[in-house]
């Protein structure tokens, strides 16, 4: 590809943010898998400095002019204008607030998810709730300070972060659907599953469950000379350099398929880091994938692939070969329906398929509330609750299961939640059309998993750059709707599992 002059008077600046950013990638991962206690402020304060360092280029007049040179070139080629656009919200950011309060919201940022990571295994929102508020105080400041023309709240500015277009009532649009249709499906499975054999699952220690992890991985088309896996408190992906797509699990001794389930989730985000074609990188596009893009990935192996029938023989051999023998005289209906049970629970990342939309839905509505200012920090456990007991049905038993259970809200990554969804009906869109296409469900069940990622490698991951209508309209010829998502789950929990 031919690039403009502009783009070349760029690059140093776009080489020098890809190497703070790869550096800061570096330090979250040993952060969450093996920072000692002791070190944590210290390691902390590292990043801090790579985020000083990035800041101090976006407030470089020179840098700014460059930006904006390729901004205003005529016959912009797309990929140039992608960038331009994307670098422009840091810049625009920097010019409407200092940089030391910018500095200073970011240290806020990262106190803030320092005290979580103390203060959520002592289950002691008190502890936390003070940098929590200074946190979103930061937040709100710069949400408001951001709002665009055509943003009704300040929670809009909060979500076109992380997917430029997205705007809360179009999300209540698109969203009602969904909860309309998992509130009418749930009564009905779960009467159904009345008749089912009791759910019991045995425990596997660490060993058993790590050996299931590496083989899922290997049938997944992970490549470990690309990546690797560690522990954390939290579930993770981050790409640390061209050739590095990480990952992180966290194993539990009483449900195994938690671990098993975030592993295929998590390489699912790692593979389309390790599958990027050398020209997106050539043109520094390779982060510009959105969260809702990741997390189509990532819950299309997650789901609707990895909780599928056509999965369902490959997953109990390798159960037998890597947990236990009492998998050989398992049924495979009985299999499938212990892959697919579901119960609601307080725990998002635990939960099943069919509940999980309604725990993003629940953290959309309070997220949202807060950074509009309806609701404070303070009041955020007892709305958790309750509304957990509405939708759900479910008793929280403590704040630590309840709302400090997850990482996003405690470093501002607010506006993430509602990309799980939309994740999920984009992965049902593409799901659809890989079915049309190649027949993926065939593929699945000949375990040709290699067929599934080059399909999604050349037909999709290529063009993860462009913005989200753009994509999902390449990779599928149709616009964003929940249709396909609700048509797939009324066909697999409505006739029974
Ligand atoms: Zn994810």
């Amino acid at each position: 590809m031919q690039h403009s002059a502009e783009f070349y008077a760029l690059e140093p600046y776009l080489k020098a943010l890809r190497h703070h950013r790869y550096l800061s990638s570096l330090i979250y991962y040993d952060l969450a898998t093996a920072c000692p206690e002791q070190s944590i402020s210290s390691e902390s304060e590292l990043m801090n400095e790579q985020d000083e360092e990035m800041a101090k280029i976006y407030s470089d007049p020179d840098f700014v002019s460059k930006v904006n040179a390729l901004r205003n070139r005529q016959e912009l080629i797309p990929e140039e204008k992608r960038l331009a656009d994307s670098l422009s919200y840091n810049i625009l950011l920097l010019q409407k607030m200092p940089l030391e309060e910018y500095v200073g919201a970011k240290k806020a940022f990262y106190k803030s998810n320092e005290m979580w990571r103390k203060c959520k295994p002592l289950n002691d929102f008190q502890g936390w709730l003070p940098y929590w508020k200074e946190c979103i105080r930061y937040a709100r400041k710069i949400d408001r300070l951001m709002m665009k023309e055509g943003m009704e709240t300040p929670y809009d500015s909060a979500l076109d972060q992380w997917e430029p277009g997205e705007r809360s009532q179009w999300l209540d649009e698109i969203f009602r659907p969904v909860k309309e249709c998992i509130k009418t499906l749930l009564p009905k499975v779960l009467d159904r599953q009345k008749s089912y054999p009791e759910l019991r699952l045995t425990s596997y220690d660490i060993d058993h469950q790590r050996r299931l992890a590496y083989a899922l991985l290997s049938w997944e088309g992970y490549d470990m000379s690309k990546g690797c896996l560690r522990e954390s408190l939290h579930p993770f992906s981050t790409d640390i350099a061209q050739f590095d797509a990480r990952i992180t699990t966290e194993y539990s001794l009483s449900d195994w398929r938690a671990a098993a389930y975030s592993e295929i989730h998590e390489a699912g985000h790692a593979l389309e880091f390790q599958n990027k074609p050398q020209e997106m990188y050539d043109n520094y596009l390779e982060t510009l994938n959105t969260a809702a893009i990741c997390e189509t990935h990532s819950r299309l192996y997650e789901n609707i692939i990895g909780k599928s029938k056509s999965f369902m023989p490959t997953f109990k051999r390798l159960c037998e070969e890597h947990l236990g023998k009492e998998f050989q005289t398992m049924s495979r209906e009985d299999f499938y329906r212990i892959i697919n049970y579901v119960k609601p629970i307080p725990n998002r990342c635990d939960s099943d398929e069919l509940t999980y939309s309604l725990h993003i839905i629940i953290r959309y509505e309070i997220e949202r509330d807060l950074i509009n200012g309806v609701i404070e920090c303070e009041d955020v456990p007892v709305l958790w609750n309750e509304k957990y007991k509405e939708y759900l049905g479910v008793d929280v038993p403590n704040d630590a299961e309840g709302c400090m259970q997850d990482i996003h809200w405690s470093d501002n990554e607010i506006g993430y939640f509602p990309s799980y969804l939309l994740g999920n009906l984009y992965g049902a869109m593409i799901y659809e059309k890989m079915e049309e296409d190649i027949q993926v469900s065939r593929l699945i069940e000949q375990e040709k998993m290699d067929e599934v990622l080059s399909y999604l490698k050349e037909h999709d991951y290529r063009y993860d750059w462009m913005e989200p209508n753009q994509w999902i309209k390449k990779v599928t010829g149709k616009e964003l709707s929940s249709d396909a998502f609700i048509h797939y789950l009324k066909k697999k929990y409505g006739e029974g599992i």
